[in-house]
């Protein structure tokens, strides 16, 4: 079966010892890859899981320990201990591991068979014990990791399996994510800015500033029959602006809005960027602030960030590398305005142009409207609602000595009524558990305006990635308290403080 995320694989590990014999290791080695076939079946779960032979000295511990860190393919081991796996075997393996870990607490049976049980039978399922010394030596290394007890019928196992899986894909991918920014910052702006260095220790992605000129000469340089090509795709792909239209009055500026996206497609591709942001500051030689071509590169999975903000850039990509597959958009997004009629408060998300497609109701219209900052010609963009759905919203934040991840769980609605005159593609959505205590716990935290808004993921996978990358996530949702939440940050801050050492 085809997987979603294609040439990612988990490596599926089974502990037990010599003790056993050589029958009871054989019926081990039988139950346990058929519990990694089951997995790797489940549609929830994204990549191949590949079966390893069972483990039972330190020394075949440590090397498939050494040989996960090495395969790029491999981006996570899931670990059961189906006998008693004595952990100290288990230290040196575990001390060098660099891949996420999913320690997996099952059972090859679901029923006991009360009448026949015998020493045979509890000696082969224990993991009962198995596991317990397993967690004792993780816990005793310290050794981050997600824990999964059940049944691999019970689809819950399989969802919460897929959705490590997802959160290990997106931080493969952020391990060797390139993002070139054309501009700095946004002048002034605080929340925006970031330690680029520490982003590159902790995450892996590298991030690196190109002349906005540079990508003024490439979408100079664009093919004139290629950009003929392109705009006949818009004019497929969208309900186009009769002015845009050829032979329209405007007509020439969605010809350069293809150029723009020719010459960045190229400019990205040809550096291997899989993430890129822009400044409406400092557009050098372009006509127009990239809108449209932005969108367009954000749904074929570009992390993208506005006024030079490299972190939601960094974030977008990786979760759209996480949500590989699934239905529901995942796209960048600004906090902008509120509704506040009493029980029926509401956000209105958006941002200048530059929202993603792939969170859209219906098909996207392609216009022309003049911007009011930045002048420039005016862009061309798409408009649209997003899809309903519940969806979550998460902001990453540099704290000054380590990064924070807020998520708030919401409900997309419908816009309660048209928006005739709102140019830009939007978002409308109900913030749990409410606006009150959603924007006070947001605002606690100190989580940006910007964001990534994904339908397609929830808050077990970014529990996940934020576990795997070892930065603090503080979670608001249905059950939030906003004196709770508050004593959980200090909390955690304090805890990140001493993770940390010195
Ligand atoms: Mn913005």
């Amino acid at each position: 079966m085809k997987k979603p995320a294609e040439g990612r694989e988990v490596w599926f590990l089974t502990g037990s010892q010599e003790l056993y014999g050589e029958d009871t290791l054989r019926q081990v080695a039988e139950q346990s890859r058929v519990v990694a076939e089951r997995l790797g079946a489940a549609s929830a779960v994204p990549v191949e899981v590949v079966w390893k032979p069972v483990l039972t000295d330190a020394g075949a511990i440590h090397r498939i320990c050494l040989d996960a860190n090495a395969d790029d393919e491999c981006i996570g081991l899931i670990a059961w201990m189906h006998t008693f796996s004595p952990a100290k075997m288990w230290i040196a393996g575990l001390d060098a591991l660099r891949k996420p870990l999913l320690h997996l607490h099952t059972q090859a049976n679901i029923e006991l068979p009360w009448r026949t049980i015998d020493m045979d039978f509890m000696n082969l399922n224990q993991a009962a014990h198995g596991d317990r010394e397993f967690g004792y030596i993780q816990s005793r290394l310290g050794v981050p990791r997600k824990t999964v007890a059940g049944h691999v019928g019970d689809p819950s196992v399989a969802d919460r399996i897929g959705a490590w899986a997802r959160a290990a894909a997106g931080r493969a991918e952020l391990r060797t994510l390139k993002l070139a920014r054309f501009g700095d910052n946004m002048r002034d702006v605080a929340v925006t800015e970031g330690d680029k260095v520490e982003a590159q220790l902790r995450f892996g992605v590298s991030v690196n500033t190109y002349g906005v000129n540079d990508l003024v000469a490439a979408v100079d340089a664009a093919d004139d029959g290629e950009v003929g090509a392109l705009v006949k795709e818009y004019r497929e792909l969208y309900r186009l602006a009769p002015e845009l239209r050829p032979g329209g009055d405007r007509h020439e500026s969605l010809r350069y809005a293809a150029r723009i996206e020719l010459g960045l497609r190229g400019f990205l591709e040809q550096g291997g960027f899989r993430a890129f942001t822009t400044n409406f500051e400092d557009l050098g030689g372009l006509r127009q602030l990239p809108g449209l071509a932005v969108q367009r590169l954000m749904a074929d999975g570009y992390g993208f960030g506005g006024e030079g903000d490299w972190k939601t850039s960094v974030l977008l990509r990786t979760l759209k590398a996480a949500a590989t597959g699934l239905p529901g958009g995942t796209s960048f997004m600004e906090d902008y305005t509120y509704h506040l009629r009493p029980g029926q408060e509401l956000i209105l998300g958006a941002h200048m142009l530059e929202v993603c497609p792939s969170i859209a109701a219906g098909t996207p219209s392609c216009e022309i409207h003049p911007l009011s900052i930045g002048g420039r010609e005016d862009p061309v963009r798409l408009v649209f609602d997003a899809e309903p759905g519940a969806a979550v919203v998460v902001g990453l934040a540099d704290m000054g000595d380590r990064f924070r991840l807020v998520a708030n769980a919401v409900d997309v609605v419908a816009p309660p009524e048209p928006l005739p005159n709102l140019p830009v593609a939007r978002a409308v959505w109900k913030p749990r558990p409410d606006l009150a205590t959603s924007t006070e716990a947001w605002l606690t935290a100190g989580a940006p305006h910007h964001t990534v808004l994904t339908g397609a993921l929830g808050t077990e996978e970014l529990e996940d990635l934020a576990e795997m990358l070892a930065v603090e996530l503080a979670v608001i949702d249905a059950g939030t308290d906003i004196r709770r939440f508050t004593k959980e940050l200090r909390w955690n801050q304090a805890y990140h403080r001493l993770a940390q050492g010195l």
